[in-house]
């Protein structure tokens, strides 16, 4: 019956009238690297609306959030993202296939898609409450896709699409910065020689931006290389001292949260509708700690004080967060193939080796990305 529905609504050769199960990494509990298990009879995901798309995975991207959902942060925002009227028989996200970057072939498209055909060579960003890309196959919302750039192989285009809409949530969306306002604005990059951070600095500075990154000492010739006018060393001593010596900042991302949310408000140009913008928030932590109901109000509180506290001063306080989106990865596709934005892929795994991938990722002083070649 399902194999019926399945095929009503698609256009093309339904893979699940051939078979019904694929090669994946799954976990079936949170834990440390053991728990990822290879498998070749993982579920095959089938096309349930006529907006989605069945797309071949070629390579896959890793991120410090598949570290951290393989040992369950945000199980209890999922859980509601995924089934938000608790009508699922199982009530498990197991087998989890974990995954957010995807870089692959259009196989199947459902009957209301229409800027996508099979063979079409596309990559998204996968939200973490959707089956990830460490499988053969993945089934996404057509406007989740977007076309990969024709520059880049896929192990290239797999390095990209979840940092890129992460930073492009942040920064035009909760930012307010976009091509045509940026030129000569000060962006500062705190923590530019990771993934996000890499493919920040390349963003801001093709709309004209002057960046600023803090780094490592030995991540300075990269970041200087992908864009970075000034590059301060964290390693080097206490690194607000050197970035209160320069003319102050429209804009802050901060990739790396904890201490320096004290000081770095203060590098803001005053009433000026400068802003910082944080990814490192306690916005799943608190929910898996106190629940959706009590972990949502927590963390409406927590912002509201600090949006407050800032506002006093004339400058304005944000949390970023990753936001799936085909039509941002357009744009992202065109300034790759426009050479504006490339790659910084630092180690490329096989299938087999998705665990070593995962201890990379999971070790940390990333420089650029991490990458999981299926095929
Ligand atoms: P990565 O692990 O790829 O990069 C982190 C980088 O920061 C590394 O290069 C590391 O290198 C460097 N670093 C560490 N400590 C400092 C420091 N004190 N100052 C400057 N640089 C430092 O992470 P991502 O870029 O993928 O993500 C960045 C953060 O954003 C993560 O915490 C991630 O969880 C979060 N995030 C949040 C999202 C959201 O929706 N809110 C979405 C995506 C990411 P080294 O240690 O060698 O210096």
């Amino acid at each position: 019956l399902l194999m019926n529905f399945s095929t009503n609504l698609l256009r093309c050769t339904c893979i699940s009238s051939l078979r019904n199960v694929m090669p994946a990494w799954v976990i079936d509990r949170y834990g440390k690297n053991e728990v990822l298990r290879f498998t070749k009879n993982a579920a095959l995901p089938i096309i349930q609306y006529p907006n989605e798309v069945t797309v071949k995975v070629h390579a896959a991207g890793l991120n410090p959030i598949d570290i951290s959902m393989r040992g369950g942060y945000g199980a209890a925002t999922m859980a509601m993202k995924r089934d938000p009227l608790n009508m699922k028989q199982s009530g498990s996200e197991f087998p989890l296939i974990l995954g957010r970057d995807v870089s692959g072939e259009i196989m199947e498209c459902g009957l209301d898609v229409n800027y996508f055909k099979p063979g079409d060579q596309v990559w998204a960003a996968i939200p973490p409450w959707k089956q990830g890309s460490l499988a053969e196959f993945v089934v996404l919302s057509a406007n989740e896709v977007s076309h990969k750039p024709k520059s880049l192989r896929h192990v290239e285009a797999a390095s990209i699409p979840y940092v890129a809409a992460t930073a492009w949530s942040a920064i035009v969306n909760t930012g307010g910065l976009n091509k045509d306002n940026s030129s000569k604005k000060r962006v500062l990059v705190l923590g530019g020689s990771g993934g996000v951070g890499t493919l920040a600095i390349q963003m801001v500075k093709a709309w004209g931006v002057h960046v600023t990154v803090t780094c490592s000492q030995n991540a300075e010739q990269l970041v200087r290389d992908l864009g970075a006018d000034d590059v301060v060393d964290y390693t080097a001593g206490p690194v607000e001292n050197k970035l209160q010596t320069l003319q102050k900042f429209d804009l802050i991302l901060d990739n790396i949260g904890g201490e320096s949310e004290k000081w770095a408000l203060d590098l803001l140009k005053p009433w000026n509708g400068a802003k910082y913008v944080t990814l490192v928030t306690p916005f799943l932590h608190n929910t898996d700690l106190l629940g959706l109901a009590d972990g949502m109000m927590q963390s409406g509180v927590t912002i509201g004080c600090k949006v407050l506290k800032h506002l006093r001063k004339g400058v304005h306080y944000r949390w970023g967060f990753f936001a799936p989106s085909g039509p941002t990865l357009d744009e992202i596709s065109e300034m790759v193939d426009a050479g504006k934005v490339r790659p910084v892929v630092e180690e490329v795994f096989s299938f087999a080796q998705v665990p070593q991938g995962f201890q990379k990722v999971e070790q940390g002083h990333a420089r650029g990305k991490t990458v999981v070649s299926i095929i």
